[in-house]
């Protein structure tokens, strides 16, 4: 068995115990609480973490670690619908090599990070052999692009034929990603809804991210309507008149939970829709003002009661692959936040929008040890949420299911 101990440990956002104390056993958490309250006669090794505070593994509910090796490599002059295409392109000479290291990479970042599980976004499976053999708890999200409803059923089909034979396992699970209301038709999104429900999968989408994206639904005009067209995908398409949100829930498409990626630009009578279906939004702090945006209505929702979840995105629209710097920003930003609420986002929550919610997000006993340590700048802070949040701190020790994966100061000795 292993023992973590270090200055502080945050079991759940709100539950600061000082000198506190993780026994590990068999993957599983034995034991959270005070040092002094565990059960000496019991065998374990220590790992002493020092001056840290040991905090549920970081959910990372949004990302797209093929993009890894993008970083810096594609400028935004403030044109949505142009950044899109640079990706587009700085991809297409791409060898399945280069797809594979840029995934790899991006786990390693994240693990380094103190992120114990990603939400990623994948093409064709690439990224299934990385990531089934990394240590990572992740779940797969094969993104689905096909904006001519003909060929909805046999998109589809594909699908299903690539997922078949790979079983969910200990820490891999399935999901599908209809990429966006302007490149995935609406019979396409139905079927990707039923596939979700029959098999049992998870279900996520970018949706209102951008103005463009309410014009092209709500009129058929603007720039989405060029990089179809450029593309060749725009067939004989009609407007639906209708904002996404309305749009996605016309079809059916949030009859049941989902995860909505974004949210950017939302009406009230949007905030009930989302709120009645029981899906969570992942806001993706530092990427939303790459993006240009300004005020995300994470706050609104909250007090509408949905889940908000953290995302980093892609390297393509952000600095790192971390959701410690995510909290750190909306910290710094958001001081009328409550910064329990903050850590809640980048643990528990990503963990409900994931259906994990008993599993990880928490320290608790019998829940998979997913834990990250945050070291704290050496000046005192007036309070934990300071150290954990200033700029000083750094992750430095990562389990996942009870592995160490991350040991920055080799601390972990045998
Ligand atoms: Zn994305």
């Amino acid at each position: 068995m292993l023992l973590l101990k270090s200055k502080y440990l945050l079991t759940e956002p709100d539950t600061v115990i000082d000198n506190g104390a993780v026994l590990i056993d068999d993957g599983k958490i034995k034991f959270a609480g005070r040092f002094e309250d565990i059960n000496k006669h019991e065998s374990y090794r220590i790992v002493d973490l020092g001056n840290s505070a040991i905090v549920p593994g970081l959910i990372n509910t949004h990302t797209h670690l093929e993009l890894t090796h993008l970083h810096n490599r594609i400028s935004y002059n403030g044109d949505f619908t142009d950044w899109i295409k640079q990706i587009i392109i700085a991809k297409e000479p791409w060898t399945e090599h280069e797809y594979v290291s840029s995934i790899r990479d991006g786990i390693t970042r994240s693990l380094e990070a103190g992120t114990t599980t990603i939400a990623d976004i994948n093409r064709n499976g690439l990224a299934l052999d990385v990531l089934t053999k990394s240590k990572i708890r992740k779940i797969l999200f094969y993104e689905i692009i096909d904006f001519n409803p003909d060929s909805a059923e046999s998109t589809i089909d594909n699908y299903k034929r690539e997922i078949n034979g790979i079983g969910n396992d200990r820490l891999l699970s399935l999901g599908i990603y209809p990429h966006t209301p302007y490149t995935v038709s609406k019979e396409l999104y139905k079927r990707c809804k039923r596939v979700s429900e029959e098999l049992g999968i998870h279900i996520a989408t970018h949706v209102s991210e951008t103005n463009d994206e309410i014009e092209f639904l709500t009129r058929g005009t603007g720039k989405i309507i060029s990089l179809l067209k450029d593309r060749d995908m725009l067939n004989n398409w009609s407007y639906p008149g209708l904002r996404p949100i309305e749009y996605l829930s016309n079809m059916g498409f949030l009859k049941s939970e989902c995860i909505l990626v974004h949210c950017n630009y939302i009406t009230e009578e949007e905030i009930d829709v989302i709120r009645m279906s029981g899906s969570s939004i992942v806001f993706c702090p530092r990427s939303h003002k790459y993006l240009g945006h300004k005020n995300h209505p994470f706050c609104k929702f909250i007090k509408h009661g949905i889940n908000v979840a953290l995302g980093t995105d892609s390297l393509a629209s952000n600095d790192s692959l971390s959701i410690l710097d995510e909290m750190k920003y909306l910290y710094e930003k958001h001081k009328d936040v409550r910064p329990q609420d903050i850590l809640h986002m980048g643990t528990a929550a990503g963990a409900i929008a994931l259906r994990m919610k008993d599993k990880i997000g928490r320290l608790m006993p019998g829940f998979d040890a997913d834990i990250a340590a945050i070291k704290l700048p050496e000046e005192r802070a007036s309070n934990v949420f300071d150290g954990i949040f200033s700029q000083g701190s750094e992750c430095i020790f990562t389990v996942v299911s009870g592995s160490v994966c991350y040991d920055k100061y080799g601390l972990n000795k045998e």
